[in-house]
């Protein structure tokens, strides 16, 4: 016999189930990082970074292409930033001499140790210190917006949107 009674489990008493519910959480687990990761070693040798150093050689073109954003999220009194690369293949968020959402980094830097940076950071540390990154000054939903578009899809058409808008 089928089809009679209440499908699924869980429908009497104890915990109440929402098989809705998705946590978006979810999407950020597969950035958590190796609780050995010393981020003082990355900051020191980001530190040191200058455009005549040999790593500075594969990001510099992008450097003054201006791929390095400063977003600045306002909301009240509060004035938070969040750093993204804008690639040819997709958008990083960064965290200056600390974190960078691509793979290389996960893989090279946070989990297996083989390099102290990404070229991402590398690039957004010139950036800053050559005066080419780009600024843009986004509401605070914009700014979640931009984060979860480039966690979901690796890009961000906020931000594309606001930087192609921008005068400049
Ligand atoms: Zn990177």
């Amino acid at each position: 016999m089928r089809g009679s009674g209440p499908v699924g489990e869980a429908a009497e008493g104890g915990t109440p189930r929402d098989p809705g519910f998705k946590s978006p959480r979810a999407h950020t687990q597969r950035f958590r990082l190796d609780d050995t990761l010393d981020v003082r070693d990355t900051a020191k040798y980001l530190e040191a970074i200058t455009p005549d150093s040999p790593e500075a050689k594969s990001i510099i073109g992008e450097v003054y292409e201006k791929r390095f954003v400063e977003i600045s999220c306002k909301q009240g009194s509060m004035d938070a930033h969040i750093w993204v690369y804008t690639g040819p293949r997709g958008d990083y968020l960064l965290v200056p001499r600390s974190f960078c959402s691509c793979k290389d980094f996960m893989i090279r830097t946070a989990s297996t140790k083989k390099t102290l940076a990404c070229k991402h950071l590398i690039g957004l540390e010139l950036a800053v210190k050559l005066g080419k990154k780009r600024e843009v000054s986004l509401s605070a939903d914009e700014c979640v917006r931009v984060v979860f578009e480039i966690l979901e899809k690796n890009v961000s058409p906020t931000l594309r949107k606001a930087l192609y808008t921008l005068q400049e």
